[in-house]
């Protein structure tokens, strides 16, 4: 047997080892089959993530601005859907992270160098990065090269930032993570404006007691956060409401009927953003009554 050949059944084994135990069986492993193809939402906004994880790309007549970036291992997912949208992903000037989890910022560092795209994240994410890199889960990304980055910018509490014609109000949300983001803006189409809302990150997978205990939250304080994140946005004007998973929003459901040129736009629906928030308030308050998670 030649070195080669047992380095290469070393690497196998230890590889299928890992699989096994990992989340990236789940999560990152064969994903091309979540491709979705894009499609024009309203204005400028376009849909070029996958069924999985949200990606918003906005036209803002002065260079691209995508809303996440797709899972670790999804970049060339992502080129194609911002090419077969008709536009050119090196147009891409700045990336917003709706927070610092390995399925929302999988073509950061690319965009950065192929492109010199901008990164913007959440303050408490970055500082995450630096001080507790672990809680980003990039070492569940099935790609041991895959690294985490400095941003360009640190998004903090109320900052207003103009990106080409799109002015974005930006808030902190934290729960599910400490930097996620809020974020709402103007889009017009015609004679139309409507105001987006973006809330960056809603899955209790980081409250559950099992987690929280592990990072010395043993009070389960995070999920008071949570609650008190929905409460402070919940109340916005929110007419386009952008997913940050699919099912947030049902944007697979709502681009069918887009598909089928239905009268109205399926996408503009001012409650859909108030419903979901207290639906989360109260499945929030649900798993905080249930025993086994105290
Ligand atoms: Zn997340």
């Amino acid at each position: 047997m030649s070195k080669l050949r047992d380095t290469y059944d070393h690497i196998q084994t230890e590889r299928a080892k890992w699989i096994q135990g990992s989340l990236a069986k789940k999560y990152s492993i064969n994903q091309e089959k979540r491709y979705v193809h894009p499609f024009h939402m309203f204005g400028n906004v376009w849909y070029v993530g996958d069924s999985w994880v949200c990606v918003h790309l906005i036209d803002t007549g002065d260079g691209l601005l995508l809303i996440d970036c797709g899972n670790c291992g999804a970049t060339a997912m992502l080129v194609q859907a911002i090419w077969e949208a008709g536009f050119n992903p090196k147009d891409v000037k700045w990336i917003v992270m709706s927070h610092g989890h390995l399925d929302h910022i999988g073509g950061a560092i690319f965009f950065r160098r192929m492109f010199g795209t901008k990164l913007y994240l959440g303050e408490p994410d970055a500082r995450d990065y630096r001080e507790h890199p672990e809680l980003s889960l990039i070492q569940e990304s099935g790609n041991l090269a895959d690294e985490l980055f400095e941003p360009d910018y640190e998004i903090k509490d109320g900052d207003r930032i103009r990106f080409g014609n799109t002015d974005i109000q930006f808030y902190l949300v934290p729960g599910h993570t400490a930097g996620c983001i809020a974020a709402f803006f103007d889009v017009t189409e015609g004679e139309k404006t409507v105001r987006a809302g973006y809330f960056g990150g809603f899955g209790f997978n980081t409250m559950q007691k099992a987690f929280l205990d592990d990072i010395g939250d043993t009070k389960h304080e995070t999920r008071k956060t949570f609650l008190k994140s929905l409460e402070k946005v919940r109340n916005q004007k929110v007419e386009l409401f952008l997913g940050n998973h699919c099912t947030n929003n049902n944007v697979l459901e709502r681009a069918k009927k887009l598909g089928e040129n239905c009268k109205e736009n399926p996408f503009l629906d001012d409650k859909a953003w108030g419903e979901f928030l207290d639906f989360k308030r109260d499945d929030m308050l649900k798993l905080m009554a249930d025993p086994a998670q105290n």
